[in-house]
């Protein structure tokens, strides 16, 4: 079984006198920045000159300077900007980076992938947050955790485990737990569980089902309530009590329907599909068209992203989502700040 570490299992105090930059203030960044300024940490946010998010650090009362500046006063280097943009962001603050300190990643497609190569004299390591930043800040907020993983990919200092763990515990982790993984099961685990189930899969999913029911003649209201509105009630049942809870409490002809087709519709082939997406995550397939994809400004992702828009199930959502008054209920409760 897996060790999970919390808050007990933790000697914080390497970051009592550590500082510690964060780079980048979106998403994770301003959760983690936050999160261990509260928890008594000295904390810099490195931010390009002209940055959008400048005015939000400086509100929310941090020291906010350059990427490299930031860098040079840490001893600890927490790099939060977007996976794309990493590699240029680090090739300036590398200069930066001392004997000893810790280069410290959110998520590990970079290292893995080769796209930032740190010299030997650091640590290398992950606290990646199992949930979007907002969350993660909310929780701390409210005195609660956000599950995460640890990876240790290159340990110089021989404490790079328990400086991680500190790193842990000050953005709130160690609360909930965290689970030790590697760089490369991170990497490879999260990339094909975004492309495979959680993304990719369930919006094809969601679509095939909707187009079904609308070209057998029935209508897109109906459609869009029975494959995509339902969603969200069925997965919450799943993540509160597993497939179990979910089959519990749908009627059982959902249940017996549901076992006895549902291998039919998620079938060999879609097993095959799933291993062949999985092998070009593992052998860099995927990882290579990604990187050249940026390299070419995106014309892949950028009609994609917009087919996508234009889906006939995002306008019927649309209108039935202002039509009814459960959407205004939970309206800027869930998914406010998810940006910032
Ligand atoms: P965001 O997209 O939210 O990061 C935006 C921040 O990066 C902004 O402060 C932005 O500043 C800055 N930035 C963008 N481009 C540049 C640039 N060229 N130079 C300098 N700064 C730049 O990132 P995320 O928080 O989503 O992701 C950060 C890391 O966390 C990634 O490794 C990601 O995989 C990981 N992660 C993300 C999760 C999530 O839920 N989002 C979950 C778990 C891990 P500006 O205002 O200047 O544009
Ligand atoms: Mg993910
Ligand atoms: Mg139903």
């Amino acid at each position: 079984t897996t060790d999970i570490y919390y808050d007990d299992d933790v000697d914080g105090s390497y970051l009592a006198t550590t500082t510690v930059a964060v780079l980048g203030y979106g998403s994770q960044g301003h959760a983690h920045a936050l999160n261990l300024h509260e928890s008594g940490v000295d904390v810099v946010v490195g931010l390009r000159e002209d940055s959008a998010s400048r005015a939000a650090a400086e509100e929310d009362g941090l020291t906010v300077t350059t990427p490299v500046e930031a860098a040079a006063r840490a001893e600890v280097v927490s790099v939060l900007v977007p996976d794309t943009v990493q590699p240029a962001v680090y090739e300036r603050i590398e200069p930066e980076l001392e004997e000893g300190n810790t280069l410290q990643f959110a998520h590990g497609f970079n290292i893995h992938y080769n796209q930032i190569q740190p010299p030997e004299h650091v640590d290398v390591t992950m606290i990646a947050p199992k949930s979007p930043g907002h969350l993660v800040r909310r929780n701390y907020e409210n005195d609660e955790g956000t599950p995460g993983l640890l990876a240790v990919y290159q340990d110089y200092t021989g404490d790079a485990r328990e400086r991680a763990l500190a790193y842990g515990k000050g953005i709130g982790c160690t609360r909930a737990g965290v689970v030790e993984t590697s760089f490369k099961e991170e990497t490879e685990t999260d990339i094909f569980g975004e492309q495979a189930v959680l993304c990719g899969g369930i919006a094809e999913l969601i679509k095939v089902g909707y187009e079904t029911l609308i070209d057998a003649g029935y209508s897109p209201e109906m459609a869009y309530f029975e494959c995509m509105n339902e969603m969200k009630l069925i997965v919450d049942l799943m993540y509160e009590g597993g497939l179990g809870a979910m089959w519990d409490s749908v009627s059982d002809t959902a249940e017996y329907g549901g076992l006895t087709r549902g291998d039919d519709v998620i079938d060999d082939h879609v097993r095959e599909n799933m291993e062949e997406v999985l092998e070009q995550v593992q052998n860099g397939e995927f990882a290579t068209e990604w990187i050249a994809e940026n390299q070419a400004n995106r014309p892949v992702y950028t009609q994609l992203n917009q087919a996508e828009k234009d889906h006939d199930i995002e306008r019927v959502g649309e209108r039935l989502r202002a039509l009814f008054a459960w959407e205004e209920a939970t309206e800027g409760t869930e998914d406010e700040d998810q940006t910032r």
